[in-house]
């Protein structure tokens, strides 16, 4: 009885496993598509000063829609690009097409907020990087100041070398931001040895705000640690107007989320960019 079940559930194990692997292939293969055929767009999602409602920064993040797997998320096929190393390609893509939509708004007469691009840890591991970055700064007549780089706390992992490469992105002028911070590996010793600009409190914090007061209690200590070491503070995943609230009682002084609004295609995010009244009453 008992090695019948067992055949059973290795048989369901290799199954489920097997189904996960074709997944994967199909997936692999199919960003190498859609790097071919360009299948990529980016949306920009609104970033604002929690005291006056203006935006003051967008974020590029990265769609796929597949005329053969419809639309797959980034959660999913991120980590395959990392394993694959086609983050490398897919990433220059990224910071070439943000960049170059900036130059467009900015044509446009646009305001000169800041535009954040998605950087990976495996991105580091391409000796190009630093160079990429400083190419497409020029290409589309960028102040360096105006891009920022958002990285997550495992670049810390691997520390001499990433220290060599943010030493060198900082020299070029460009910002750094550490993302979903709290939730990776930081240290909070190397936290004041990296050149980092901006801290962007995870959302799984943000989230719990107004339910748990020990979360409030540790967002409310990133947001005086960061005061202290003169971070900018970013709240994430703000989804309703109390989270507001209690992050501009504490002093974070920006905020992004489905709140405030959603990624956006590029045309609608230019739209947003164009008003002239600050874009939430806060
Ligand atoms: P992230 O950089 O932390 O980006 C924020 C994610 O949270 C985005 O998901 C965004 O749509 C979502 N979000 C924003 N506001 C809210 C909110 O109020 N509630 C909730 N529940 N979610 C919110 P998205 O676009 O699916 O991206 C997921 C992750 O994929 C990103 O997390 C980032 O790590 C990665 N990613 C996205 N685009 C790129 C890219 O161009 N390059 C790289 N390397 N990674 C990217
Ligand atoms: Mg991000
Ligand atoms: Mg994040
Ligand atoms: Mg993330």
């Amino acid at each position: 009885y008992l090695s019948k079940e067992n055949g059973k559930n290795n048989y369901q194990y290799y199954r489920v496993h097997n189904n996960r692997l074709a997944r994967k292939l199909k997936l692999e293969n199919g960003l190498r598509r859609a790097l071919e055929k360009q299948l990529f767009t980016l949306h920009y999602q609104p970033q604002i000063n929690l005291a006056s409602g203006e935006i003051v920064g967008m974020e590029a993040l990265i769609r796929w829609m597949d005329p053969e797997l419809g639309v797959v998320t980034p959660g999913e096929f991120i980590p395959i690009a990392e394993e694959t190393g086609l983050i490398v390609p897919i990433g220059k893509w990224v910071l070439h097409t943000a960049c170059h939509q900036y130059k467009q708004w900015r044509e446009a007469g646009l305001p000169e907020i800041r535009l954040a691009v998605n950087i990976s840890v495996r991105q580091f591991q391409d000796k190009q990087l630093v160079s990429t970055i400083q190419s497409v700064l020029e290409e589309f007549d960028m102040n360096p100041g105006h891009l920022e780089l958002e990285i997550t706390e495992s670049i810390m992992q691997n520390l001499d070398q990433s220290l060599v490469i943010l030493t060198a992105l900082k020299k070029i002028g460009v910002k750094l931001s550490i993302d979903d911070f709290g939730t990776g590996y930081s240290s909070l010793f190397l936290l004041d040895k990296l050149p980092i600009d901006h801290i962007k409190i995870d959302r799984t914090f943000i989230e719990e705000i107004t339910f748990n007061a020990n979360t409030e209690a540790i967002v409310r200590t990133i947001i005086d640690m960061g005061r202290h070491l003169k971070f900018q503070l970013i709240g994430e995943g703000i989804e309703h107007e109390r989270q507001i609230h209690f992050l501009q009682e504490h002093q974070c002084t920006i905020g992004q989320g489905f709140f405030i609004s959603p990624p956006l295609s590029s045309e609608k995010a230019g739209e947003l960019l164009s008003r002239k009244q600050p874009f939430v009453q806060v």
